[in-house]
């Protein structure tokens, strides 16, 4: 706070403390609805309410469940919401609120608000409703109800409620302006009847509130003083407003509306995500392929990394589009300071070092971690048999290939310089499968005789001592950016078959073997990669979280 506010609801947030507003206290919400798990969108707001209350003295964030339909919530969702604001590195202090629990604090609004003249049950088809509606040129007309006397509102509410009328019959209006040029001022609908049993109010009910009432009211029922929601909601406001006005609560919440985070190639619309885990398109809300908090977790992503992305992109007024590169950044800057550097071939080529003492063994000093004095170093096993990467070999290599090739020399990392003497190749296939090679005992890393320079440096393992894994790399799950993709074709063809890469055939180095689940490391060359849940005793299944930006050997 000592810097001044940053952004434009910190403005608003500091004058409101200034002018003495709301006591001087800052309370927000992160409100979801728990009809879905949680995404990197979803971080930014959890990121943005939870952030202003932490840094504003006696400042509070209420975790509030936005629970008003029945037919798309369930207590899973609400699990993982809470699962993953804690991961996330937030806390709501207790302050964990349902809508749901406001269902009769909210029936009597309603009812004072008929009480009033303000409310008032239509009888109209849905069909009528929106007909009587208007368009955004033309105003819209009076239902024939609007004029209904009190009493009749009140005891058609009142037997609403009882469950008298079957679903789509009858709802409750607010009485506001039907020629208003803000479509959201015509009357909307406060209540509408449905027979579906609640996750927590079970049949309890048969009318839920809708958003623009049950929102504006939960936040004056909690003392919220910033309501911040995404710019869709804009034009609500003057509605939210009403509703407060009318509610005639003793605190004034006000909302303030910011842009939400859009990422290409990125599936984020909670309908979209259900669609994917319902047809099993992807394997589950925490498919490293999806921007869930879940997936991204299981990615490899760091909670810090993702708090970073969300304070760089900040909040504003106007909507954008983030490159999913950036959150990349993010995340490659993060594991660059903190994991452990290992070695690990992705695609193997068996190499024989032909002078190197058959049985033989050395523990070549490797380091953990450039970036880290104090993560020390590691022993990692060399003998005559090793494998590299398919890619670091070219039979006849271009111009700008410096690695292994016939008669070429390069430097296996930690170890010795060795040099391509001969190639075995498949009698049938004509593949290679075996490289010979000759090292330069004198070449030793760390050496005296070190000193001898060759172009490129190339990672390994030992072919006794490696232990086989899988690697599962991730290609972006979408072929098209969905903002491209007409709502009438079928987006799910735009997924890119592709997405998921199996490696099976991969052989890490042996200090890799008790790697807990979870565990986060730089595989030199290739990229930062974690250690998949799917992980055995007998298998060990690594993702990758994202590749290297540079390879030091190219
Ligand atoms: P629904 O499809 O149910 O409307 P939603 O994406 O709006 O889903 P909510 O559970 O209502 O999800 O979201 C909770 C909070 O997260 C809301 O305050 C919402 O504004 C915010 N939020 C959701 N998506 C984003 C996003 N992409 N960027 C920023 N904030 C977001
Ligand atoms: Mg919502
Ligand atoms: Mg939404």
């Amino acid at each position: 706070a000592s810097t001044g506010p940053s952004d434009f609801i910190r403005e608003i947030v500091a004058a409101d403390q200034a002018a003495g507003k709301h006591g001087g206290r800052v309370v927000t919400r992160f409100p979801p609805e728990p009809n879905g798990y949680l995404h990197i969108g979803h971080a930014k707001s959890i990121y943005l309410n939870f952030g202003l209350a932490n840094e504003n003295p006696g400042g509070i964030c209420h975790l509030r469940f936005d629970d008003t339909n029945p037919t798309t919530e369930d207590p899973e969702f609400v699990e993982s919401i809470q699962d993953d604001v804690r991961w996330l590195g937030f806390d709501w202090h207790d302050k964990k609120f349902y809508a749901s629990d406001y269902f009769e604090q909210l029936y009597e609004f309603a009812v004072h608000l008929i009480q009033k003249g303000n409310a008032y049950v239509d009888s109209l088809t849905a069909d009528q409703m929106r007909e009587y509606r208007g368009t955004l040129t033309e105003p819209g007309k009076n239902s024939p109800y609007r004029t209904r006397p009190v009493d009749e509102s009140l005891d058609l509410f009142r037997r609403m409620r009882a469950g008298e009328f079957p679903d789509g019959t009858h709802v409750l209006r607010a009485k506001i302006d039907m020629a208003s040029p803000n479509i959201n001022l015509r009357d909307p609908v406060l209540y509408r009847i449905r027979h579906a049993a609640h996750y927590r109010t079970g049949t309890a009910w048969c009318i839920y509130p809708a958003y623009d009432f049950a929102h504006p009211l939960s936040d004056a029922i909690e003392g919220i003083t910033h309501s911040l929601c995404t710019l869709e909601f804009e034009d609500h406001r003057p509605l939210y407003d009403w509703v407060v006005a009318e509610s005639e609560a003793a605190h004034r919440p006000r909302q303030i509306e910011f842009a939400r985070l859009n990422l290409t190639f990125a599936v984020m619309s909670k309908r979209k995500l259900l669609e994917l885990v319902t047809k099993k398109l992807v394997t589950g809300w925490d498919d490293p392929r999806i921007p869930t908090i879940k997936g991204l977790r299981r990615r490899g992503y760091t909670a810090e990394a993702i708090r970073a992305f969300c304070e760089h992109i900040g909040v504003a007024k106007r909507d954008a589009i983030v490159e999913m590169q950036l959150l990349e950044f993010f995340i490659r800057e993060d594991l660059n300071k903190r994991s452990p550097r290992v070695m690990a071939v992705l695609n193997p080529l068996k190499v024989v070092i032909e002078n190197y003492p058959e049985g033989m063994v050395e523990d070549m000093e490797a380091v953990n971690n450039p970036e880290d004095s104090t993560a020390g170093t590691r022993r990692v096993p060399f003998s005559r048999v090793l494998y590299i990467e398919q890619d670091d070999f070219r039979e006849d290599p271009p111009k700008q290939f410096f690695r292994l090739a016939p008669g070429r020399e390069v430097r296996l990392r930690y170890a010795y310089i060795v040099k391509c003497t001969g190639v075995v190749k498949d009698p049938q296939t004509g593949a290679i499968t075996e490289l010979r090679c000759t090292y330069d005992p004198d070449t030793k890393s760390g050496s005296s005789q070190e000193q001898r320079k060759v172009k490129a440096t190339i990672h390994w393992v030992s072919a006794a001592h490696a232990i086989p894994a899988e690697v599962r790399l991730y290609n972006p799950l979408l072929t098209t950016d969905l903002a491209k993709v007409s709502p009438d074709q079928d987006w799910t063809q735009s997924l890119n078959p592709q997405s998921l890469e199996r490696l099976t055939g991969c052989l890490v180095e042996p200090s890799l073997q008790q790697a807990p689940v979870g565990a986060r490391y730089q595989f030199e060359r290739t990229g930062y990669f974690c250690v998949d849940p799917d992980t055995s005793p007998s298998s060990l299944v690594f993702n990758r979280t994202v590749s290297l930006k540079d390879a030091w050997a190219k």
